[in-house]
């Protein structure tokens, strides 16, 4: 794809765009791996990929990683380096704080999600850079949304007991057994309970399950793709 095209292929957010030393963005269907390589605007970058395992492990990237780096969220203050996670219906969370220049990325599945990954994220940030959660902004990418997120028993009793709001899950209409997770509102919880503010906390609110533009492994099954989501501090 030409440049042009490359670029209408990411979403980002506007508040973000404003942070001078900040790269990031959230790809549709037609953003690939290789395009990282292809565009100019990714001169200078190294992204950084994970194999993801739906876990709550954080990754503390000070230097080039080897690759084959297992978990699911990657946190950096290194200039150059492109965090990139790849979801199809899990939430990308992409976060940034502006006074210590610290970027993170993380995957937020229903698993991770239950495990808190994103507050661990959030409160490694804040042990090992000092970063006050009050100043964080954080972006959430697109994901299937409460209103497509069908899940069973197993996981309204596993959210229970991790001592998540019952308001996360609601009954299926018309499903018995079967519960919708809202996944967003449960990033929200974890960000607000740190203490990140409401106000810094953006939404791209698009059903990757509903939007054709996205790849969705619940309508599509395996060969769907992947959302790209990526953030970076931009090398100097
Ligand atoms: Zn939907």
């Amino acid at each position: 794809m030409k440049d042009r095209a490359l670029r209408s292929a990411v979403i980002t957010i506007p508040r973000l765009e404003r942070v001078p030393f900040l790269k990031h963005g959230f790809g549709n269907r037609h953003w690939r791996d290789r395009d990282f390589k292809r565009s100019g605007d990714w001169d200078g970058f190294h992204p950084v990929f994970l194999k993801q395992i739906h876990s709550d492990i954080v990754h503390f990237i000070d230097g080039m990683p080897q690759p084959g780096l297992r978990g699911d969220a990657l946190v950096t203050r290194l200039p150059g380096l492109l965090l990139v996670i790849k979801t199809a219906d899990c939430l990308p969370v992409l976060l940034v704080d502006e006074k210590k220049r610290v970027v993170a990325a993380v995957h937020c599945g229903w698993k991770g999600t239950r495990l808190r990954v994103l507050e661990k994220t959030v409160k490694s940030m804040s042990d090992r850079y000092s970063v006050d959660p009050a100043t964080i902004l954080a972006a959430l990418g697109p994901c299937i949304g409460a209103g497509c997120y069908e899940v069973g028993e197993d996981v309204l009793n596993l959210y229970a007991e991790a001592a998540f709001p019952a308001s996360l899950l609601r009954p299926a209409p018309g499903r018995p057994g079967k519960h919708l997770l809202d996944l967003r509102a449960a990033a929200r919880l974890q960000l607000s309970g740190l203490g990140v503010k409401e106000k810094n906390i953006f939404s791209i609110d698009v059903c990757t399950h509903c939007d054709p533009d996205y790849p969705s492994y619940r309508r599509d099954g395996k060969g769907c793709g992947r959302l790209l989501s990526f953030i970076g501090i931009i090398p100097v």
